[in-house]
């Protein structure tokens, strides 16, 4: 995680947004973690573990090792 992430939090890619089925998603323009617009509008982390979900689809950048 860059410092300016770890600061100021993560700034999603608006030039790489995704929609998976459910959410929109985009990686943080400095250091690529996945992120993702929560029902507020406002973008967050993804997290696996909370937001997994199996009427996701899997972007075709989405690494293995991130599962
Ligand atoms: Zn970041």
């Amino acid at each position: 995680m860059r410092l300016l992430c770890v600061t100021l939090g993560h700034k999603p890619d608006k030039t790489r947004v995704w929609n998976d089925n459910v959410d929109f998603r985009a990686p943080c323009a400095r250091c690529g973690a996945p992120m993702m617009r929560d029902e507020k509008k406002a973008w967050r982390l993804f997290d696996h573990e909370k937001d997994g979900s199996p009427g996701r689809k899997l972007h075709r950048h989405d690494k293995a090792a991130d599962l």
